[in-house]
């Protein structure tokens, strides 16, 4: 088949790899219709996630056909419409029963995290999804069946299977409620979303941050939130303390690494808000009020282990953070959609073949033809 793989920094090629098999009894075969390119992709592109090997197939978005299914697999069956979570979880463990499947305790020989397709070694090692099949481990559990009588398109129900959900769950875990205000660092797919949901919980002001003009003025149509070029502020952090008249009641990073600046040039550049590992979240901390919430759900690798304590501590800053759970919400997400309650379809800015993968990196990391989130199709 054919599939994404990853070929060394800022390298993705479309190569012809071996079919996935069945390898347990509870495993399934999907056809792949339809897959996303995720900012997290950045990050390994970017060479920032370690433990990935060349020719290692990437991919965490995708959704399609159940083509086969292992003995053990009763939830699911050939034929059937099917969402896959970015999540592979068990289902069975104290985590996934806790609705922590990111963290689930047999999907990766690594306890110490959950595992994900196609995202390295240290996340389990499962080839992606951004190829013509994928075997889907732990079926029962990893996915979502869409009912036979939606007809909604893969364009609008893809994002469920991450940026979306994610978002949804930033905002969630962040306990964002009514009256709040937000600042939502990064206007990617994911802090798009997190826009979005700020307001379907009752926020009273969303301020929106990056500093790419075209993905401001996106998130200012569709959303209606306020917005911040941090790159016009010395110190946008403290602008954006000024603004919220002494800090947001919780500000969320949807950033995490910027890979453009390595950790070793940034602690160079004196921590400069402008990139670097920590950016964002240096921004977070200072435009948090004091007892605020700052949710971290942008990717930071683990070298990344330093961060500004002293303003988070003497400020009694909250700090929630994780690899989202995003199974127990993909329902939800996918009740919001087909209701029309939340429409989807304005992040999905580029539908592609899958051969012209290379092209669907190039655009979403440059930033380059206004985009914003990139599908490929097998
Ligand atoms: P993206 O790369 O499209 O979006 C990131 C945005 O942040 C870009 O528009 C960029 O211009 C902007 N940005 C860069 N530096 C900034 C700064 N200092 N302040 C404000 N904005 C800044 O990616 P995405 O798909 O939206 O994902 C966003 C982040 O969420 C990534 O780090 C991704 O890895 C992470 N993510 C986490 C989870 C999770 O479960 N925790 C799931 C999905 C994605
Ligand atoms: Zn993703």
């Amino acid at each position: 088949m054919k599939a994404v793989t990853y070929q060394g920094i800022k390298n993705v090629v479309v190569k012809e790899v071996p079919d996935p098999k069945i390898q347990k009894r509870d495993d399934m075969i999907i056809k792949v219709t339809s897959t996303a390119i995720c900012g997290s992709d950045l990050h390994l592109i970017h060479g920032m996630i370690p433990n990935l090997q060349e020719n290692y197939v990437i991919g965490h978005e995708p959704m399609g056909i159940v083509e086969e299914v292992g003995p053990d697999v009763t939830k699911v069956k050939k034929g059937d419409r099917v969402i896959i979570p970015f999540n592979i979880a068990c289902g069975e463990c104290l985590y996934c029963k806790n609705h922590l499947e990111s963290q689930c305790d047999n999907s990766n020989d690594n306890g110490d995290m959950g595992a994900y397709f196609g995202y390295s070694g240290t996340t389990g090692g499962y080839p992606g999804g951004q190829a013509e099949y994928l075997r889907v481990p732990f079926a029962n559990f990893t996915h979502f069946k869409i009912p036979e009588t939606c007809e909604e398109p893969d364009e609008k129900l893809a994002v469920i299977a991450d940026a979306m959900t994610t978002g949804y769950w930033s905002v969630d875990n962040a306990g964002v409620k009514g009256g709040d205000t937000v600042i939502v660092l990064g206007c990617g797919p994911v802090g798009l979303f997190a826009q979005k949901f700020c307001w379907l919980k009752g926020a009273k002001r969303v301020i929106a941050v990056d500093y790419v003009d075209y993905r401001l003025q996106h998130a200012k149509r569709t959303n209606k939130v306020e917005i911040v070029n941090f790159a016009h502020f010395e110190n946008a952090g403290m602008h954006l303390k000024e603004m919220t008249k002494g800090g947001a009641d919780v500000v969320i990073d949807a950033v995490g690494m910027d890979g453009k600046m390595t950790d070793m040039e940034f602690l160079a550049s004196g921590m400069k808000l402008q990139g670097g590992a920590f950016g964002a979240f240096i921004m977070a901390s200072q435009a948090v009020r004091k007892g605020g919430t700052i949710q971290v759900t942008g990717v930071y690798g683990g070298k990344y282990n330093g961060f500004p304590m002293g303003d988070i501590m003497n400020r009694n800053v909250n700090i929630r953070s994780g690899q989202a759970p995003v199974i127990h919400y993909m329902p939800y997400m996918f009740e919001l959609v087909s209701t029309g309650k939340i429409d989807p379809g304005d992040v999905v800015s580029h539908v592609l073949p899958l051969s012209e993968a290379k092209r669907g990196y190039e655009i979403f990391d440059t930033k380059m033809d206004n985009c914003i989130k990139v599908l490929l199709k097998p």
